[in-house]
């Protein structure tokens, strides 16, 4: 009678863990299958101050296929930075306000007005240099916020591998080396000049008192 009792709680021991293992199982595979179809949506591209930026739970914990698929980013993301020098008037502010300065500006100062920016800013300034060293970046964002004309930007490109690290090193300018001691020649030309008729117009009036 009392073996009889043993195997009976035997049994039911086996029972509740046979039964323990396949809702475990059915849990585990439930989930699994549930981010399978549930990561068939795409993920949405909203804004980061919208109030559901961080409860998009849908299409995003499937693998995607990168480079071919990517996650999509917020619209004020920081990532690599880019300069449209037609509207750059070599200011030099967002080189003065970069706190690990990566950015390297050479100028030259034009005898003319050169050109006018988009926002109709008038040019004086050539860029001869304009580095910006991505390696160096810390992607605060301080020199988009103090440019005038809104020629610093950060784009929505954060997949920049390279193999070596001088690569990450971005020029912007295209003046050859040749035509930027050509202006600078020019430039002290005009200074020169500038500075004799200074001179001969104060030994005139000297010679006239
Ligand atoms: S984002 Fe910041 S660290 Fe990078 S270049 Fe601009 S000011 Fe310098
Ligand atoms: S702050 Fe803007 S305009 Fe001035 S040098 Fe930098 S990119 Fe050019």
């Amino acid at each position: 009678m009392q073996s009889k009792r043993i195997d009976v709680i035997k049994k039911n021991k086996l029972k509740n863990k046979a039964l323990n293992g396949v809702t475990t199982a059915w849990k585990g595979l439930s989930l699994t299958l549930k981010h399978v179809f549930s990561d068939n949506s795409k993920r949405q591209v909203i804004s980061i101050s919208d109030n559901n930026y961080f409860k998009q739970l849908e299409g995003t914990t499937n693998t995607i296929q990168y480079p071919h698929q990517k996650l999509p980013v917020p619209e004020v993301g920081r990532y690599q930075l880019d300069v449209e020098m037609d509207d750059c008037i070599v200011c030099d502010l967002c080189a003065k306000i970069c706190p690990v300065d990566c950015i390297t500006i050479d100028s030259i100062k034009a005898t003319e007005a050169i050109g006018q920016t988009s926002d109709g800013t008038t040019k004086r300034i050539y860029a001869a240099k304009f580095d910006i060293d991505m390696a160096k970046c810390m992607y605060c964002g301080l020199c988009t916020i103090v440019c005038p004309t809104e020629c610093i930007v950060m784009t929505n490109q954060y997949d920049k591998s390279v193999f070596e690290l001088k690569n990450l090193n971005y020029e912007f300018a295209d003046m050859a080396p040749e035509v930027a001691d050509e202006k600078r020649r020019l430039l002290e030309n005009q200074l020169a000049e500038r500075q004799a008729a200074k001179l001969a117009a104060l030994n005139k009036k000297e010679g006239d008192a």
